[in-house]
C-alpha cells in the first residue's frame, strides 16, 4: 500500500529519504498528470509520496554572496511578484501555464521533470545556474547543464533533494526570452528562445544564447558565444547569418504532438537572427 508522507521539516524529509525510496512531489502539477490513469479518476501512485511543498524552510528568495538564492518550494508566483527575481526569469514564468498552476508549480519541479520544453530551463542555462542538492551526507552544488542529461534524465540521487537554486547576479544591455506555443496561456512550449548581451563601451562583454524544445535537452554552446565577445554592436550584427551557421548544426528537434521538426528548426534560427539584428 503506497504511504503519503508529508515531512514538518527539511531534516525530516532527508532522513525519510536516505531511508527508502520515495517520489518526491512539490507542487505536483507535472506529477499529477503523469500519474493520472484516465480522464476523471486520481492519479495513481506505485510509490511512496513525499509531499514537500509545505517545507516553509524552502520558500525564500534572497541575496547573497553574489547570487540570488531561490528555495526550492517557493511557487513560481512568489518569483512574479519579487524584485530580486532576476528579469529573464520573470519573462518565463510570466507566460508559464496559468495563474492557478503558478501558485503551485516550482522551479525545482520543471529542473525535476527535466522536459527540453521546461520554460524555466533556458533561462537558467543562459544565467548560470547552480542546482544545490542536499542529502543527509551533505550538500552538492552542481551547474543546472550538469543536472539534466536528457529528456526526463537527471543526476539527482534518490536521497537528495533539490535545496535551493543560485543565479549568479549579472547585468545585460538587451536580454529576451520568446515562447512559441499553441497559446499564449496555458500552452507548453513548441520551442523557445533566450538571448542576453551586454554590450559596454561599444564592446561586447558577455553573450549568451539558449533554445528550449529544440534538442534532447536545452541547447547552449559556449564556445560559439565566447567568438563573439569582444566585437563591437555592428560587428556582432554583421556576423550574423555567420552566427546563425554555428548554431544550425545543434538544432536537431522532432516531430510531436506539439509541432514538427522543420517550423521547430526555421522559427528557432528566425528567432536568432532577430534578436541579433535588432540589438
Ligand atoms: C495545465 C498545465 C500547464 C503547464 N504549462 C507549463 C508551461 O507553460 N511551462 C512549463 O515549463 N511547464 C508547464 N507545465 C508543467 C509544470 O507546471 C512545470 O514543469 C512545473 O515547474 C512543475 O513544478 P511542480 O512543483 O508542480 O513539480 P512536481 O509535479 O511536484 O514535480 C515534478 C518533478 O520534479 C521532482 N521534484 C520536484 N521538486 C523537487 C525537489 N525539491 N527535489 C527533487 N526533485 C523534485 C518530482 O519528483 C517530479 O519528478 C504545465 C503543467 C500543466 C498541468
Amino acid at each position: 500500500m503506497v504511504k503519503n508522507i508529508i515531512p514538518t521539516s527539511l531534516n525530516e524529509a532527508l532522513e525519510l529519504l536516505n531511508d527508502r525510496p520515495f517520489k518526491i512531489m512539490a507542487g505536483g502539477t507535472d506529477l499529477m498528470v503523469q500519474r493520472r490513469a484516465w480522464s476523471q479518476t486520481p492519479p495513481e501512485f506505485i510509490e511512496d509520496v513525499l509531499y514537500i511543498f509545505n517545507l516553509e524552510e524552502l520558500k525564500y528568495i534572497k541575496e547573497d554572496k553574489g547570487f540570488i538564492v531561490i528555495g526550492s518550494t517557493t511557487p513560481v508566483e512568489d518569483l512574479l511578484h519579487n524584485d530580486l527575481t532576476p528579469f529573464l526569469l520573470k519573462e518565463a514564468i510570466g507566460i508559464m501555464a496559468s495563474p492557478a498552476l503558478r501558485h503551485m508549480a516550482t522551479i525545482a519541479g520543471n529542473i525535476g521533470n527535466a522536459s527540453p520544453a521546461g520554460d524555466t530551463l533556458p533561462i537558467l542555462y543562459v544565467l548560470d545556474a547552480i542546482i544545490v542538492l542536499e542529502s543527509i551526507e551533505g550538500i552538492r552544488e552542481l551547474p543546472i547543464n550538469e543536472v539534466i542529461t536528457g529528456p526526463r534524465k537527471h543526476v539527482i540521487k534518490q536521497n537528495e533533494i533539490i535545496k535551493e537554486i543560485k543565479i549568479p547576479i549579472s547585468v545585460y544591455t538587451d536580454s529576451v526570452f520568446e515562447k512559441v506555443g499553441g497559446r499564449k496561456a496555458d500552452a507548453i512550449s513548441k520551442l523557445s528562445f533566450t538571448g542576453a548581451v551586454n554590450i559596454k563601451d561599444d564592446k561586447v562583454l558577455d553573450f549568451r544564447i539558449a533554445f528550449g524544445a529544440v534538442s534532447a535537452t536545452i541547447l547552449r554552446r559556449k564556445e560559439i558565444e565566447e567568438k563573439y565577445v569582444g566585437l563591437t554592436k555592428e560587428e556582432l550584427i554583421g556576423k550574423v547569418d555567420e552566427i546563425v551557421n554555428e548554431y544550425d548544426p545543434f538544432i536537431r528537434p522532432i516531430d510531436d504532438q506539439r509541432s514538427n521538426k522543420e517550423y521547430r528548426k526555421t522559427v528557432a534560427l528566425n528567432l536568432l537572427k532577430n534578436f541579433i539584428i535588432t540589438l
